[in-house]
């Protein structure tokens, strides 16, 4: 049925044979002539100049020179032997030298014959040296002299069999010649028109082999257009079932909501609540479920955006729930409910696992005959003894730390679906939500409430420290508290307590007479609260913690986070911690402490937060620094797939361009029968069936 030329097996292509078939299949996940074409050069080497020996400085890039080898020589022995070379053109001499597949070199390149020789110049002992430098017979490397070479990453097997970018280049030149003019274009002629592509053919023949820098913004464009259309196609076309699972609807804006609204509410709402709200009750109008994901800052006031739609389910006659991922900030919710509630018939209980006994079967009944109306809790709310009586909406806090399948069991005993809303303090790049989180509609807050003064983060070493407490002791007279942060990463690590117990000493000695506490995550629930609750009420005023303290965690008067060790902290979780002050009026500060010795990542990291304070900008720069992989929150959900020439990072406004396109394709071949689509319908099913699948958000 398919006759597609590039579906067909690279095996049988000229110059590959089933060895490096098999090579190309295991590492580079190349199977068809399609796959091949679809291997992107990473860089391009200018090809047209040839530099003179004697004109080579060790900070020039890749160089070209022409020359021959006068004599080799090897050095040292077993796995330091290295072969070296002298080349010179009679400007000069520069020394070669290879550490390994030495004999392969020996055998192949003669000495006093001419080669170009490509490679990156380096000063070793004062002379400039190549290592493994590229060479090639210099009479065939000027026959075919192109402006732009392309270069292809590879993985260090293929490369010792003997596969090169060069020889990489030469398939693909086969693979040309082999479909001529009858490469397929998988984009539909409508969308190539109407967003002004160039035909895929062009493109791919630019991309590898480019007759000038100029060509290739507009062939990058064109390939990266369609990756990301049928990425994005893909999550729309997973998403159109989902948006179809029924679910209630809540029409009413009744007493509840109208009475908190007038009596309850202890400020004006910020204008991003305002929106968020409508869009939320718009949802939960359209007899659909809803799936969406509230993302605002630290400290941009979400928890009352949940309040108020928990609300409005009551107002229906449905209960809800509130999930947070640890007991502190489950109490902490409850207790700040419980505060805006005033006197309003509502009520709210709290469950954890620190819950027991006749408090808990009594909350466990209420919640099953519909007398209660909120429940607040941790993961404790997914055990099978929690029935609900019919909950109508799942609020979902912080939620990096619930994993997909945790999620779902709130709801597996409806037949009705609850509403679900996803509220994440964790900026997720606007690009990752639409592409992880694709299938979720999202709603932002992108604005604090009013009054609030940036955060000043500053950067100090651990030899600052006279500094440090001089600046502490000044927010402490001022009636302000302080946290201290050590990290902590698996809650048993020793040595890390210990330097959390040893900061606790030390800050006990040099401030006297203020209280010091300390808490971590190894402590009973009971002792946490009750320290937690004397930081709250002011009784301490420095808390000494690991990041138990790093979510949701609200002390107004708290004006200083210092973070010890601020290098072994990624940055959103830096953002994080940083968040927990700057919630009052008054002037807070962040203080990251490190060594001086720092890689440059890691002196990048204190940079960005020291720059900026916008959750978005560090999400990008984490993202931008670690690979979109790791960013919290969407490993569990993954990109639906590889992606080869398109960046989430730096391609945010084409990706719109490319969700707009996939949108309207859907939405005029909903059922994917178009006979003008079939080719793009295909070439989707093929993406897909080459990669795992990636589960559901719901
Ligand atoms: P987060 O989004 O980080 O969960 P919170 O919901 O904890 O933020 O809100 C942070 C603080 O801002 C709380 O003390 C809350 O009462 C307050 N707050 C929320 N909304 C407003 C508003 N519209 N105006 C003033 N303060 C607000
Ligand atoms: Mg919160």
């Amino acid at each position: 049925m398919n006759n597609d030329l590039l579906s067909q097996d690279i095996q049988y292509l000229k110059g590959v044979g089933p060895v490096r078939a098999a090579l190309l299949q295991k590492e580079l996940n190349i199977y068809t002539l399609g796959d091949l074409l679809y291997t992107f050069p990473y860089k391009y080497i200018d090809r047209s100049t040839i530099h003179p020996i004697c004109e080579i400085q060790e900070s020039m890039a890749f160089v070209q020179l022409k020359g021959k080898i006068l004599d080799f020589e090897t050095e040292g022995e077993g796995r330091k032997r290295r072969l070296k070379a002298v080349f010179t053109d009679g400007t000069g001499y520069v020394e070669l030298v290879w550490f390994n597949s030495i004999k392969h070199i020996e055998k192949n390149y003669k000495v006093n014959q001419e080669y170009v020789l490509l490679g990156k110049p380096t000063l070793w002992n004062g002379r400039i040296s190549f290592a493994h430098p590229e060479l090639e017979d210099a009479q065939k490397a000027m026959a075919g002299m192109e402006v732009m070479r392309p270069h292809y990453h590879l993985t260090d097997k293929i490369k010792q069999k003997g596969i090169s970018s060069n020889v990489i280049n030469e398939l693909v030149k086969n693979a040309f010649a082999l479909c001529k003019e009858q490469i397929t274009d998988y984009l539909p002629l409508s969308i190539r028109q109407e967003y002004n592509l160039i035909d895929s053919k062009v493109a791919l023949h630019s991309i590898h082999h480019p007759t000038s820098l100029e060509c290739l913004p507009e062939s990058s464009r064109r390939l990266k257009f369609e990756e990301l259309f049928f990425l994005q196609l893909d999550i729309l076309r997973s998403s159109q079932g989902r948006k179809t699972n029924r679910g209630f609807t809540f029409p009413r804006i009744g007493s509840l909501f109208h009475s908190f609204y007038n009596n309850c509410l202890p400020f004006k709402l910020t204008g991003a609540q305002q929106k968020v709200i409508k869009e939320i009750r718009q949802d939960m109008c359209k007899g659909i479920q809803m799936n969406r994901l509230l993302q605002g800052d630290v400290g941009s006031g979400k928890t009352l955006v949940a309040l108020m739609c928990c609300i409005i389910a009551m107002d229906n006659g449905y209960q809800a729930c509130i999930m947070a991922p640890t007991e502190i900030l489950a109490e902490q919710h409850v207790k700040t409910i419980r505060t805006f509630l005033k006197d309003l018939p509502i009520s709210v209980e709290l469950l954890t696992s620190s819950v027991t006994g006749q408090q808990r079967s009594e909350i466990l009944s209420q919640t099953a005959n519909g007398q209660l109306q909120l429940l607040v809790g941790t993961h404790a709310l997914i055990e099978p003894t929690v029935r609900f009586h019919n909950l109508g909406l799942a609020i979902i806090d912080e939620q990096h730390r619930f994993g997909v399948k945790q999620r779902a069991q709130l709801w597996e005993k409806n037949t009705i679906p609850p509403h679900v809303l996803v509220m994440t303090a964790t900026p997720i790049p606007r690009t990752l939500a639409m592409t992880a989180y694709g299938d979720l509609d999202v709603s932002v807050i992108d604005e604090l409430p009013p009054g609030r003064k940036p955060i000043k983060t500053l950067h100090y070493y651990e030899d600052h420290q006279g500094k440090l407490y001089d600046g502490i002791r000044n927010q402490l007279d001022e009636g302000r508290q302080i946290y201290i942060v050590y990290p902590l990463i698996e809650e048993s690590e020793k040595s890390d307590l210990k330097n959390l117990e040893t900061g606790y000493k030390l800050i006990k000695d040099v401030f006297p007479n203020y209280t010091v506490d300390m808490i971590h995550g190894r402590m009973k629930p009971a002792e946490k609260e009750e320290t937690m609750q004397r930081f709250s009420s002011g009784q301490s005023q420095i808390l000494v913690s690991t990041t138990v303290i790093e979510v949701g965690v609200n002390v107004p008067n708290a004006s200083v986070m210092v973070v010890e060790e601020a290098q072994r902290f990624g940055l959103a979780q830096l953002h994080q911690l940083r968040g927990r002050v700057g919630r009052g009026a008054d002037q807070s500060y962040c203080i990251l402490v490190t060594g001086r010795a720092l890689n440059e990542t890691t002196r990048k990291r204190m940079q960005i937060m020291t720059e900026t304070t916008d959750g978005f900008k560090i999400a990008e720069e984490d993202m931008r620094l670690r690979g979109p992989g790791d960013i919290e929150g969407t490993a569990q959900s993954g990109i639906p797939f590889d992606l080869k020439i398109a960046n989430l990072v730096k391609d945010v406004e084409l990706m719109a361009v490319a969700r707009e396109a996939a949108a309207r394709f859907l939405e005029q071949d909903p059922n994917q029968n178009l006979p003008q689509n079939a080719t793009t319908w295909q070439r989707l099913r093929a993406i897909k069936s080459q990669q795992t699948d990636f589960s559901q958000i719901s």
